[in-house]
C-alpha cells in the first residue's frame, strides 16, 4: 500500500467534510504502515470493529490516538476493551450498556457510548427499535449508570446506491435522535453524536445531519478493489 495515496484519499474526504463533523478513520484489516502514517499526517480517530485488532493497533500507536469501537461487541468481551475505547458505537441492549458501566467502574473510566438503532431493512444489522430504546432509557441500569455514558445515536444505512432510501434511513437516524434528545437528555449538552455515513454513503449522511462518519474503504482502498 502506497501511504501517500492513502493520506491523499484522506485529504480529500476530510476536505469534504463540514467544519463539526468528526471523522472516525475504519482501520479495520488495515496494517500499522498506513495507520502510522495517517496518524503522523494528524488523524487521531480510528475505528475498529474487533477488540482483539483495536487492542493491537492501540498498544502499537501513541497513547494520545483515539479507538472507536464500531463494531458489535459481546458482553465477554468489554472487559478487553473497556481500559482502551475512547468511545462504543454499538450498544444495543441494557445488559451491554451494564456491563461496560461495571467495568469502566473497576477501571476508574467513563466510556461515551452510542445507542445503535437499527433503520435498514436488511435482517443481519444490529440495532434497537424506537421501544427498545426507550426501555433503555427507562431502566435502572440506564439511571445507575455513572461509567458508562450515553452521548448519541449510531445506525448504518442499507447498502445500496439507492440514495433515496439512503437518506431515507439517515433521516430517520436523525429524528430518532432528536425524540430522544428531547425526551431524555433535555439540557444535556453532552448528548450531541450522529454517528452515521460511510464510505459510500458520507456525503448524504452528513447532508441529513450526521456530527461523526465512520469512513474506511474510501481513504485505505484503492478505487476498484
Ligand atoms: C467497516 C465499517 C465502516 C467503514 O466502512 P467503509 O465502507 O469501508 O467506509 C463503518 N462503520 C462500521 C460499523 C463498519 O463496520
Amino acid at each position: 500500500m502506497d501511504t501517500r495515496d492513502v493520506i491523499r484519499r484522506w485529504e480529500e474526504v476530510k476536505g469534504s467534510l463540514p467544519e463539526g463533523v468528526k471523522l472516525v478513520a475504519v482501520s479495520k484489516q488495515v496494517g500499522l504502515e498506513a495507520i502510522r502514517a495517517l496518524y503522523e499526517a494528524g488523524q487521531r480517530a480510528f475505528g475498529e470493529n474487533r477488540v482483539q485488532e483495536l487492542l493491537e493497533k492501540q498498544a502499537a500507536l501513541p497513547g494520545d490516538a483515539e479507538w472507536h469501537m464500531i463494531g458489535h461487541l459481546q458482553r465477554n468481551k468489554v472487559r478487553g476493551v473497556v481500559p482502551f475505547a475512547s468511545m462504543i458505537h454499538g450498544v444495543d441492549s441494557p445488559r451491554l450498556l451494564e456491563a461496560i458501566d461495571r467495568e469502566g467502574e473497576r477501571v476508574g473510566r467513563v466510556i461515551p457510548c452510542l445507542l445503535q438503532f437499527r433503520v435498514a431493512e436488511e435482517e443481519s444489522k444490529f440495532g434497537m427499535t424506537l421501544e427498545e430504546a426507550r426501555a433503555l432509557l427507562e431502566s435502572e441500569t440506564f439511571a445507575g449508570a455513572r461509567h458508562a455514558r450515553v452521548v448519541g445515536v449510531m445506525s448504518m444505512a442499507t447498502f445500496t446506491s439507492d440514495e433515496g432510501k439512503v437518506r431515507g434511513e439517515f433521516r430517520r437516524s436523525r429524528e430518532l435522535f432528536e425524540l430522544l434528545r428531547r425526551d431524555y437528555f433535555a439540557g444535556d449538552a453532552g448528548f450531541e453524536v450522529l454517528s452515521m455515513g460511510m464510505s459510500g454513503d458520507y456525503a448524504w449522511a452528513v447532508e441529513e445531519g450526521s456530527t461523526l462518519v465512520r469512513v474506511g474503504s474510501a481513504i485505505f482502498r484503492p478505487r476498484g478493489c
